[in-house]
């Protein structure tokens, strides 16, 4: 399959900063490396076609929207937190090469991981934080499509596992098929058209006001 990518963050980000007012601390969060960005705004368009989201206000929107992201932005502290505590060297982690290794046919565009939950059948619970399998299990709540781990890596435009070594057996069962079956529906193209997402990104930068979200997950 073709190494395609769905997405330039780095240009999105780079757009909304121009857009933004400076000092914008929504912008600030949404622009922060690693931060799932394209996904998240993914996500809110995703939600344009539910029927549970249409029939709310458009104020229950904006204030699901708001939770939304300051759970996203919790769990992103939490994690980036224990990587950047992470022993240097992977063989100090009880994986092995395989582990590390991402299959050839993988383009990053984190498709397979934007389901909000799995089976969290991990082979080293012992190394992860306590809550993490619960997370993984069941998702982080109403509205939130895809893997609370998955981050992006702004370097190669793509996804990035942000528990990749620690990862649960399901998402290391995932085959080219499969991937290939996701890449040939017409939901990656769609979702991922630029002007839509860039209109989505301003919708959320507009209305999230950074005070509704707790100072916590700000840092
Ligand atoms: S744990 Fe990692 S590989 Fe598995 S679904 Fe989440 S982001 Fe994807």
């Amino acid at each position: 399959m073709e190494n395609q990518k769905l997405f330039d963050s780095n240009r999105l980000k780079r757009s909304l900063k121009r857009k933004a007012k400076a000092g914008n601390s929504t912008v600030k969060l949404l622009c922060r490396p690693g931060f799932p960005l394209y996904y998240m705004l993914r996500n809110l368009g995703w939600l344009k076609g539910e029927r549970w989201w249409t029939s709310l206000s458009s104020r229950a929107r904006r204030v699901n929207a708001i939770r939304m992201l300051g759970q996203r932005a919790s769990l992103f502290k939490e994690v980036k937190s224990w990587r950047d505590n992470l022993p240097a060297a992977p063989e100090s982690l009880p994986c092995t090469s395989q582990d590390l290794t991402v299959p050839e046919y993988c383009n990053k565009c984190g498709l397979c991981c934007e389901v909000a939950s799995g089976m969290d059948d991990f082979p080293f619970p012992a190394q992860l934080p306590a809550g993490w399998k619960e997370f993984f299990g069941n998702g982080l709540g109403k509205g939130h499509r895809f893997c609370p781990f998955l981050w992006e890596d702004n370097s190669a435009s793509g996804g990035l596992c942000s528990i990749y070594q620690l990862r649960s057996r399901p998402c290391r069962l995932f085959g080219p098929d499969e991937c290939e079956f996701f890449w040939n529906s017409s939901e990656p193209g769609e979702l991922s058209d630029g002007k839509k997402i860039l209109k989505v990104a301003r919708w959320l930068v507009q209305h999230s006001n950074w005070r509704q979200i707790s100072p916590r997950v700000i840092g």
